[in-house]
């Protein structure tokens, strides 16, 4: 199947990115219950084939307005704030209210740029939402617009989306439009402008058409040029990304059914795409030897346990990549898990030893899903 169904029905990961259009009725400024309760169970369907999702919701500034009674259009930018914070709980009240009668629980996680950006961070954020997914939770991710400044915002929920999207390794992104695609021109002026179906890569056409006439189309923060720019971002991170409607009641049945949408295809496997960025555009703080026995182990796919590491060097902080030597030589590179004083204490340390000497663990020194080992597909 090449429709957008099999991006969608494969997917283990999904992220649904949700417009404040959609989210707050345009005439009354109150949460749009009846959409949201459609979408809720839509959603729950994927869901029940075990398929994890995360909603990027916006709506918390267009509720929030409403709320303190700030009519003017251009709102001042501690007024944005204040409503963001206002209507920030109103819209997870109506996503509790929505994903209830499906027994679904929702958490709220607002994030500045800054926590997909900065490593340490990066990792937080990551293991918190990783461990919601797991729960069985449906993240509901917004910008924490309350606290970030102008220098410090990702400015669209669509780059917000992207950016989680490869945060968590998710498989396909779903951006909920006012339009159903990617078109060669502006569709509302432009008669002759037809939609792309499925886009492979994104050649400097595709830019140019996004860029033009067409970068306004849509309501909202985003038009298409900040669509195409999410995107790239998850693409490079082994992401495919489907623009579609939102409008309708429920989108992601629709898609699977094959309603009109454009899917821009993954560049890579998303695993792929985070071992090369872990293997090729991190410079190591430092070095783990590790014995014969570690160093087959790794080879076969398996985490870099404290019990076969013989030698710590280098001020490393938690988080931050070291290469990994072995008896041969350089066996690959990975994110540390403990920074270099406690990874010091803890070489050679069977794992249930490790708490008893730092007060805590955080499992192995390195893990699996964070190394890429030369000579592996992934790590060039
Ligand atoms: N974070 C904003 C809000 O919740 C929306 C930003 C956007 O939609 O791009 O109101």
């Amino acid at each position: 199947m090449t429709g957008p169904s099999s991006e969608l029905t494969t997917a283990r990961r999904v992220v649904i990115k949700i417009g404040s259009a959609l989210v707050v009725e345009a005439d009354t400024g109150l949460p749009a219950r009846a959409w949201l309760a459609a979408f809720a169970a839509d959603a729950a369907r994927l869901r029940a084939r075990g398929q994890q999702l995360l909603v990027v919701s916006s709506g918390a500034v267009a509720l929030g307005r409403r709320r303190l009674g700030l009519k003017r259009k251009a709102l001042t930018l501690p007024e944005k704030q204040a409503a963001a914070a206002a209507g920030q709980s109103l819209l997870m009240r109506a996503w509790e209210e929505a994903f209830e009668p499906h027994g679904q629980a929702v958490a709220q996680v607002l994030l500045t740029r800054d926590d997909t950006e900065v490593r340490r961070r990066w990792l937080n954020a990551r293991a918190t939402v990783d461990t919601l997914l797991d729960l069985n939770v449906v993240p509901v991710v917004n910008e924490n617009d309350t606290v970030v400044t102008e220098e410090i915002r990702y400015g669209d929920n669509d780059r917000l989306a992207a950016r989680v999207a490869q945060m968590i390794g998710a498989d396909v992104l779903v951006l909920l439009s006012d339009i159903d695609g990617l078109y060669t021109a502006d569709p509302r002026s432009n008669p002759a402008a037809t939609r792309l179906e499925r886009i492979s890569e994104i050649t400097p056409e595709i830019e140019a058409m996004a860029g033009g006439a067409n970068a306004g189309a849509g309501v909202g923060t985003g038009g298409m040029a900040t669509k195409l720019a999410a995107a790239r971002i998850a693409r490079a991170a082994g992401c495919a990304t489907i623009i579609t409607l939102g409008g309708r009641p429920n989108p992601l049945q629709a898609v699977e059914d094959g309603a009109p949408a454009t899917v821009i295809e993954a560049g890579v496997s998303a695993t792929a795409a985070y071992k090369s960025w872990i293997a090729g555009s991190l410079a190591p703080a430092g070095t783990l030897t590790v014995d014969a026995g570690a160093a087959t182990a790794l080879r076969g796919g398996k985490s870099l346990l404290a019990a076969g590491v013989t030698a710590v060097e280098g001020r490393f902080g938690k988080g931050d990549a070291v290469l990994v030597r072995g008896p041969d030589g350089e066996l690959g590179r990975g994110l540390a898990r403990y920074d270099a004083a406690d990874a010091q204490k803890i070489a050679g340390l069977r794992s249930d030893a490790i708490e008893a000497v730092l007060g805590f663990t955080a499992g192995p020194l390195i893990h699996a899903d964070d190394l890429a080992l030369v000579g592996s597909p992934e790590s060039r």
